[in-house]
């Protein structure tokens, strides 16, 4: 399947700022976390199932915690995921497959033992930094018992 030129130039800027590193609700993330005190990797390279690579967004290795940002274009939000128009078919199966790929390194990390945080872009930063800040506590105060029985 070719990838079709960009028909907009909404649809350019989408194309243009989807990097897969260091989005700007990545970085407004990271900048949150960090201020709340919390410390972690970005763009954190693991094996998944079946040995495929992957990265993840913001990562807390010792508590095991995996942090996903999705676009939502990309990721095909409910509200605001509407696929463009032109080149309708590229674009169904380009997200579907998005999708598939977002619920196999889900479930692949949880089967590994990560607790996995997937946010969404126009999610509010304080609740995403809240969401996270549970999740690497409750994972953290679990070894630190299991250390310390
Ligand atoms: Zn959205």
């Amino acid at each position: 399947m070719r990838k079709p030129s960009p028909s907009s130039p909404a649809a350019r800027r989408t194309m243009i700022s989807n990097r897969r590193v260091d989005t700007d609700p990545e970085i407004a993330l990271r900048a949150a976390l960090h201020a709340r005190g919390l410390r972690f990797r970005k763009d954190y390279p693991v094996q998944i199932h079946g040995g495929r690579a992957t990265r993840i967004d913001v990562a807390f290795p010792r508590a095991r915690v995996a942090v996903f940002v999705d676009g939502c274009f990309w990721h095909a939000c409910a509200l605001h995921g509407q696929a463009p128009k032109s080149n309708a078919d590229f674009w169904a199966a380009k997200l579907e497959a998005n999708r598939k790929r977002d619920r196999l390194v889900s479930s692949s990390l949880g089967r590994d033992g990560w607790a996995v945080v997937r946010a969404w872009e126009h999610e509010p930063l304080d609740d995403v930094v809240d969401r996270v800040a549970v999740a690497v506590a409750e994972r953290s105060a679990r070894i630190s018992s299991a250390a310390f029985p």
